[in-house]
């Protein structure tokens, strides 16, 4: 079964002068087990609305939405989110802020902090594990970002321009470091960006999506070796 098949979708958006902003659709779009998708477009095209969609942080209007076979209706554990701004609470440890999501979803409490510490170690950020997020880069609060979403093991993760607030050089980086990951893991991911190249890299497929009326208008299939 497909990790994501929705057909027919569409989301408007009430406005406030009531003049509704026709954000996403219609759209067909199956994402396989397993493979990376990148969808790139211009500012406004519904990339994040269908990420929105995707995750169950937003109703489609109308279409149907299905997630490994299961209508999609809100969160799962089977799917993490990276958000382009790190979320890390100033409070408490790093490890602790992996950790958040297991707690929501009740997920075994030793078993969870043994994967958060593997998943730490995996991305360089075993030593800050017990340091709150303040003594982290913004390339490292990325990573532990990361590290959250993958807590729960999930099948498919969703990635809105993660790499969008960081300086060139560390964005390189840390997108090359994510397609080493990925070949590791071999979940199916969904990633939003800007940047074509990062797309290209990333990417097994690259959806490109166009402004109004916000559908995907080219799906290619990249089939070069990763980096
Ligand atoms: P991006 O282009 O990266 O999606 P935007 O600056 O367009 O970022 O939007 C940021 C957030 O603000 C969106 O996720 C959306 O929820 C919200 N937003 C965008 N446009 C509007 C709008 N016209 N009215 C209300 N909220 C909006
Ligand atoms: P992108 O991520 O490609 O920049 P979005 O999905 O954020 O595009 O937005 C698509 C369209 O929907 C834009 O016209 C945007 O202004 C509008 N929009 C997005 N979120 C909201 C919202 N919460 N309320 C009203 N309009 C929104």
């Amino acid at each position: 079964v497909p990790a994501i098949d929705l057909k027919g979708v569409t989301k408007t958006y009430p406005g406030r002068d009531g003049k509704a902003t026709h954000a996403l659709g219609p759209v067909d779009l199956r994402i396989d087990p397993g493979s990376f998708v990148s969808v790139v477009g211009p500012s406004g095209c519904g990339k994040s609305t269908l990420l929105r969609l995707v995750a169950g942080l937003e109703m489609p209007d109308t279409g149907t939405m299905q997630r490994y076979g299961t209508p999609l209706e809100g969160p799962s554990h089977e799917v993490g989110i990276v958000f382009q701004e790190h979320v890390l609470f100033p409070w408490t440890s790093v490890l602790d802020n992996v950790l958040l999501p297991a707690d929501v979803l009740a997920l075994p409490k030793a078993a969870a902090r043994e994967r958060a510490l593997k998943l730490l170690e995996l991305t360089g950020l075993k030593d800050f594990a017990h340091q709150r997020p303040q003594a982290l880069s913004g390339g490292m609060k990325q990573r532990a970002a990361f590290c959250r979403a993958m807590i729960s093991d999930p099948r498919l993760l969703l990635l809105d321009e993660p790499f969008g607030a960081l300086d060139a050089l560390t964005r390189e980086e840390l997108s090359l470091e994510l397609s080493r990951l990925w070949q590791e893991l071999g979940r199916a991911a969904l990633l939003i960006t800007h940047d074509i190249e990062e797309a290209i890299l990333l990417g097994d497929r690259v959806l490109i999506m166009s402004e109004r009326p916000g559908t995907i208008r080219a799906d290619i299939t990249i089939d070069l070796p990763r980096p």
